[in-house]
């Protein structure tokens, strides 16, 4: 490969990113080129350990170096109750602020017979396990989807499926302004709505 086809490689590999455009990945291709090799190569390295020693919980999706993440394995958190989120990101801002001590169960993306995706799909039948395993009886599933079209319709779709197994449903108070992304809420934003959590009857 000659020198334009390299660096041509390494723009259209960072335009697989999210949000960033042609103009965005030349620029970052410039600086990457323009960096002492050490750095460059920890951003690689970084990138490469991320695949490898990373895996998502087998329960609950959330990420994880063992079979198991930590939260599932803990005995100090609370097994009876599950907070639904899109992202690992929403989860990180709410262990962050060490208000909640339940479980989780992490979507990775909005799911609803209108936004279908296979991994949506995997990760609500996950869901649906979990609420039916009689061995470990859940009592509160709160829906922490965002507050716009696609996140209320993962909401209600959630909510439609698991409401026959008799438990209690909550969804998140509006703390978090209506059509927006729950990902980019703070995390006193994220406690508060948290702890305004209404039950939802479909
Ligand atoms: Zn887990």
């Amino acid at each position: 490969m000659d020198h334009k086809g390299v660096f041509e490689a390494l723009i259209e590999q960072l335009m697989q990113l999210p949000g960033v455009g042609r103009k965005t990945a030349e620029r970052f291709a410039f600086f990457i080129l323009k960096m002492p090799s050490e750095s460059a190569k920890k951003i690689a390295t970084a990138i490469i350990d991320t695949k490898e020693k990373l895996f998502f919980c087998r329960v609950c999706n959330n990420m994880t170096e063992e079979e198991t993440c930590r939260i599932c394995q803990s005995s100090a958190r609370d097994h009876q109750k599950i907070l639904v989120v899109e992202e690992a990101n929403t989860l990180a801002a709410i262990e962050k602020s060490g208000e909640y001590k339940g479980l989780y169960h992490v979507l990775h993306g909005t799911c609803s017979p209108l936004t279908d995706h296979e991994g949506g799909n995997a990760a609500v039948k996950g869901l649906i396990e979990r609420v039916r395993n009689e061995s470990n009886p859940i009592l509160e599933v709160i829906l922490a989807t965002s507050p716009n079209i696609d996140g209320e319709a993962t909401a209600l779709y959630i909510t439609r499926l698991i409401k026959p197994f008799g438990v209690k449903v909550t969804r998140i108070a509006c703390g978090v302004p209506a059509g927006s992304d729950i990902e980019y809420a703070d995390e006193v934003t994220l406690v508060k709505s948290l702890e305004g959590r209404r039950e939802v009857y479909s």
